[in-house]
């Protein structure tokens, strides 16, 4: 066996092919970085590359410069000091619940969060003898009469599904500032385009990257940005230990949906408040949940913490209930009946029959959704299209 290259055999050839060197210039594209193993020249630096989540590529569970772009690039979007990207939204939560959480410990979380972060905090509750307090989310005085000496997190969404409501995140936040508790916010349906929690108190933004910020229906990924580079280290280690990581070609696909994400959200937006208004007065709706819309119980607030528009999600109540909901999803054309949401399609739900099929309408009311409750998660259509679609169907509805 010789040192020099060109003289090794095929099999030797075959499995160490020289790596183009592209220091002279710079790729426009993020490159997609698939290998999970990076080889050094110096043993200490190898040693140091585990030191931390900014620290150099070893091993792809670790860390990966296509990831790490992802990681950047929302992290500046969102005014943090550092994110880490994972495998699912239910990945980052994961990651930043066991690593901040354990035994003892209090959490204060809003009543109407997305049911897999519910599933989670029941579990923490039940199997780890973390207690959690739940509240409605509009209320400072509620968290802070709800704070105890072994609080260690609240947990908020900024526009939680289906009935948009919106969260007061300064008051709420304000409400524990200086008390050593950490507040998490689920940014998902707000995007750091509408609103960023870091600018409002919050310490960790949680998303499910799988939505807005891919945008296009074919990822599966989260992401976790951090206000300071410490509670990055911390939940870097805890994630890296889940094995929570996103594989490189899906950072590379959600930074190519990034790219369009200004574009997408407000199109959303204008869709989102065009249905809003035209749902709102048609006989067969009996009341629209948008919080672009007057009537909206968080109007005023939404004015005040949104800028740019009120998210591409609505919901609306028919007046005919179950059976015309049923109807009205099995009547849809260019909408797609369909769980997920913040993709370039619309999609449409009849939570009633679908991911809340197994509560009683009493159930039902008292998560603040209708029997006959539509959830429309509204594309980048024509919006002209997605009225014909949607009057259509509620002919059918009716
Ligand atoms: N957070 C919110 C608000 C969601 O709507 C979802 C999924 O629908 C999640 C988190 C979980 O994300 P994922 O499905 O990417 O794990």
């Amino acid at each position: 066996m010789t040192s020099d290259p060109r003289a090794w055999h095929a099999e030797s050839k075959a499995v160490h092919p020289p790596v183009a060197d592209v220091s002279g210039s710079r790729p426009l594209g993020v490159p997609i970085h698939q290998g999970h193993v990076f080889s050094f020249e110096d043993p200490d630096a190898l040693a140091d590359a585990f030191a931390g989540p900014a620290a150099a590529f070893a091993y792809g569970r670790l860390g990966n410069p296509t990831v790490r772009t992802l990681e950047q690039a929302v992290a500046e979007l969102e005014g943090g000091a550092g994110a880490l990207a994972t495998a699912s939204g239910m990945g980052a939560i994961n990651a930043v619940l066991f690593a901040l959480l354990r035994s003892g410990d209090h959490v204060i979380a809003q009543r109407s969060l997305y049911g897999g972060t519910m599933a989670v905090l029941g579990d923490l509750a039940e199997r780890w003898g973390v207690e959690v307090t739940y509240v409605a989310g509009d209320s400072a005085a509620e968290v802070r009469a709800a704070l105890r000496p072994n609080t260690r997190l609240l947990y908020l969404e900024t526009i939680s599904n289906p009935t948009t409501r919106v969260a007061d995140l300064p008051g709420l936040l304000a409400a524990v500032r200086y008390s050593g508790v950490v507040g998490v916010v689920d940014n998902t349906f707000a995007t750091p385009l509408l609103c960023r929690p870091l600018d409002h108190g919050a310490d960790i933004v949680v998303h499910s990257a799988t939505k807005y910020l891919g945008g296009h229906g074919d990822v599966l990924a989260g992401v976790a940005v951090f206000r300071s580079a410490e509670l990055q280290h911390t939940v870097w280690e805890h994630a890296s230990e889940l094995g929570a990581t996103v594989d490189p070609f899906t950072a590379w696909l959600t930074l190519r949906g990034l790219q369009t994400l200004p574009l997408r959200v407000r199109r959303h937006c204008e869709n989102a408040l065009a249905l809003a208004t035209r749902l709102a007065a048609h006989p067969a709706v009996a009341a629209v949940h948008y919080p672009g819309l007057p009537q909206h119980p968080d109007h005023e607030l939404a004015g005040r913490l949104l800028a740019g528009g009120h998210g591409g999600v609505l919901a609306f109540d028919l007046a005919g209930g179950r059976e015309a909901g049923h109807a009205f999803a099995s009547a849809v054309r260019l909408a797609s009946l369909a769980p997920s949401l913040g993709g370039v399609q619309t999609l449409v739900l009849h939570p009633a029959s679908t991911s809340h099929r197994r509560l009683t309408d009493e159930q039902l009311r008292a998560a603040g959704i209708g029997a006959g409750t539509i959830r429309i998660s509204v594309g980048i259509e024509h919006p002209d299209d997605l009225w014909a679609d949607l009057d259509q169907a509620l002919r059918k509805a009716g």
